[in-house]
């Protein structure tokens, strides 16, 4: 019988016999989680080329991934996009924590996305912070319009290591979005530090964010960022700020005229504008294309893309010789015996550094 409860000691009892498990709802999920494991070098950059942005996730995923089999894979992507890579406008957007960063890119890219159309991608570059340990909520809250926008990819910094190699995964990744068909690109970083330079270093305009009405706005400033900015735009230009920001922008403009005319021939704007009201918004990005258009005309956007080819061909050399050197077990078991010598006075810094450097050539013969 098949069910026991039928027997008629249960007299009274009947148990029907029921249906069959209902068939999976999605019969290509478990496929689809299969394959992506599976995905190869050409998958992903076949899925890039498309324009998949789930795909391109999931290659930048790759290109942050420690993992040296992913590595593998990833360095293998990026050379096949390559080709496909260069053709955007890229525009790294600094300023300190509280000057209104992701409320003004918000804004921004719904206004250059509806101006001059394409598709936008927003990165960062922040070595330091706690929202980058994989705090992707975080990143999409704070840009609520952009977050939804059918044509953004929004991604935040790769995760918490050294500032060489966070900006050199920035940067692969921009090469990634390039080849997915993202022609705008936005770096944003922090401006507390070396992250400016690591920056400056990829993008075509280097826009920074300054709040007024310190009364001495020009106190705090390092004078190097301010010489890496096509532009300063002063925030938060809105109700009774906006004298404070009027004068602000005139110290700004002052200061920038003792500075060496910049090599791009460009003297950097000094603008102000509400991110959060959306006053003078157009006027920006009126200024940032201007800029494009004049620095296209003279030369100088080749040439700094150029420059900028070149001076991360000799990061990664620097980055890879000091990983190959640091995470060999034969040195960092060496490094400590050298350190502690050091500290004890019985080795100088250089005979250590020198007994080191001997070694580890020593090891690659
Ligand atoms: P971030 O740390 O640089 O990303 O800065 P946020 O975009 O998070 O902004 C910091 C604070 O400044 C938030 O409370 C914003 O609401 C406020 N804020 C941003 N832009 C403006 C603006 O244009 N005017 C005013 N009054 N406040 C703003």
């Amino acid at each position: 019988m098949e069910h026991p409860e039928n027997n008629p000691e249960f007299a009274g009892l009947t148990v029907n016999s029921g249906v069959g498990p209902v068939s999976i709802v999605n019969p290509y999920l478990k496929r689809g989680r299969y394959a992506r494991h599976h995905f190869t070098a050409n998958d992903y950059v076949e899925g890039i080329l498309r324009g998949d942005v789930s795909v391109l996730g999931q290659a930048v995923t790759l290109v942050e991934s420690t993992n040296p089999a992913h590595q593998l894979v990833a360095q293998e992507v990026i050379e096949k996009c390559l080709p496909y890579s260069g053709k955007s406008v890229r525009i790294g957007i600094s300023g300190v924590p509280g000057a209104g960063k992701s409320t003004s890119i918000d804004e921004f890219g719904i206004h250059v996305l509806r101006e001059y159309g394409g598709r936008l991608a927003v990165l960062a570059i922040d070595p330091s912070s706690e929202r980058t340990k994989g705090s992707i909520l975080g990143d999409k809250t704070r840009m609520e319009k952009l977050s939804v926008h059918p044509d953004s990819f929004i991604r935040p910094s790769p995760s918490a290591g050294s500032l060489g190699g966070v900006a050199r995964k920035t940067r692969e990744t921009i090469i990634l979005c390039e080849a997915a068909g993202f022609d705008k690109i936005f770096v944003e970083t922090v401006g507390v530090g070396q992250s400016e330079t690591a920056c400056h270093s990829m993008v075509d305009f280097f826009l920074l964010i300054q709040l007024a009405g310190t009364g001495d706005e020009l106190q705090g400033i390092k004078r190097g960022i301010m010489e890496m900015a096509d532009g300063i735009i002063i925030n938060k230009c809105d109700g009774n700020n906006v004298d404070k920001c009027q004068l602000a922008a005139t110290q700004f403009r002052n200061a920038l005229h003792l500075f060496p005319m910049p090599e791009s021939g460009w003297l950097p704007q000094v603008l102000t504008y509400s991110g959060f009201y959306g006053y003078g918004i157009k006027e920006v990005w009126d200024m940032i294309y201007k800029y494009f258009d004049f620095v296209k005309k003279n030369g100088y956007f080749e040439y700094r893309r150029n420059e900028q080819a070149k001076y991360w061909m000799y990061e990664s050399i620097n980055e890879q010789l000091r990983n190959s050197f640091f995470q060999n077990p034969t040195i960092s078991d060496m490094l400590h015996a050298a350190e502690q010598s050091v500290l004890a006075g019985q080795k100088t810094s250089f005979v250590a550094a020198k007994q080191l450097l001997d070694a580890y050539f020593a090891l690659l013969h």
